[in-house]
């Protein structure tokens, strides 16, 4: 599943060939991508907009058009490619926006989990799903106070509670494994439990986290790759998250867990509980 660090790289590949392209019009091959407005509606508005802006709140890009945020979400598998009107139209090709320049922008699918919705401007902070997003981890207003609010109830596993979208936006399960490493806290911990100086390095450590992967192209775990079929290299930089490693400060052996059903990995020297 691509994440923060992969969408931002496809939001900034996608940007550099969209800035003021006009869709002139889009073909829905499979309806259930779009979750609003209906499909009819959601052709006739997107029609002769204009690409303005293409920007991103955590894993949703947004396509900043003249009256409206068309917002795409990959979750599993989505991509997007451009290719000529007059190439073939591959069976995963989902969406299909035609541009104003002979060229399509293909969204592919092969999961068919994506969404898309089509919201009016005016109305980004009433409906849709950026609403319940929490901060981005380079907000100014991601501070001790705003985790220590949001944590004081939380009596999971810090490792389960970062993953939580409604909190800070973009920490997946390599991410969050990676951070919780660099900080020296047993993903077991109770999130209520943190001392500030641990919710410092968590804030600290995200940044870090995600700065690095954004510099490498994100990384490429299964099948994900960006528009240009650029492969991440995070994956090459991991710290703790891959199978039968040693911790890179001790040497001792990297366990592997399950917490809330996902995968973690952390050193039980170097994290202790
Ligand atoms: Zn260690």
């Amino acid at each position: 599943m691509p994440e923060l660090p992969e969408v931002e790289t496809v939001r900034r590949q996608l940007k550099e060939k969209l800035n003021n392209r006009i869709i002139k019009k889009v073909i829905i091959y499979y309806n259930d991508i779009i979750s609003y407005p209906k499909i009819e509606e959601f052709k006739k508005q997107i029609s002769n907009q204009k690409i303005n802006d293409i920007k991103r709140r955590g894993k949703w890009l947004i396509f900043e058009l003249d009256s409206y945020y068309l917002l795409s979400h990959l979750r599993m598998e989505g991509k997007y490619f451009f290719k000529k009107s007059s190439e073939v139209r591959n069976k995963h090709e989902h969406v299909v926006f035609i541009l104003d320049n002979d060229v399509e922008l293909r969204y592919h699918d092969t999961r068919k989990f994506g969404k898309m919705y089509l919201i009016e401007k005016d109305k980004i902070n009433l409906i849709g799903p950026l609403i319940k997003l929490g901060l981005e981890p380079w907000d100014s207003n991601l501070d001790i106070n705003y985790l220590k609010d949001k944590f004081k109830n939380k009596k999971l596993p810090i490792k389960a509670v970062l993953l939580d979208q409604s909190i800070i936006v973009g920490i997946g399960n390599i991410y969050a494994d990676e951070i919780l490493f660099l900080s020296e806290i047993s993903p077991f911990k109770r999130a209520c439990d943190l001392d500030d100086n641990q919710l410092r390095q968590i804030i600290e450590n995200t940044k870090i986290t995600l700065d690095k992967a954004i510099k490498l192209g994100g990384s490429t775990i299964h099948s994900y790759t960006s528009v240009d079929g650029m492969d991440g290299k995070f994956q090459n930089e991991l710290l703790v998250h891959k199978d039968k490693s040693l911790c890179p400060n001790c040497k001792n052996e990297i366990k592997k867990v399950f917490i809330k059903g996902r995968g973690t990995y952390y050193c039980d020297k170097c994290q202790k509980l």
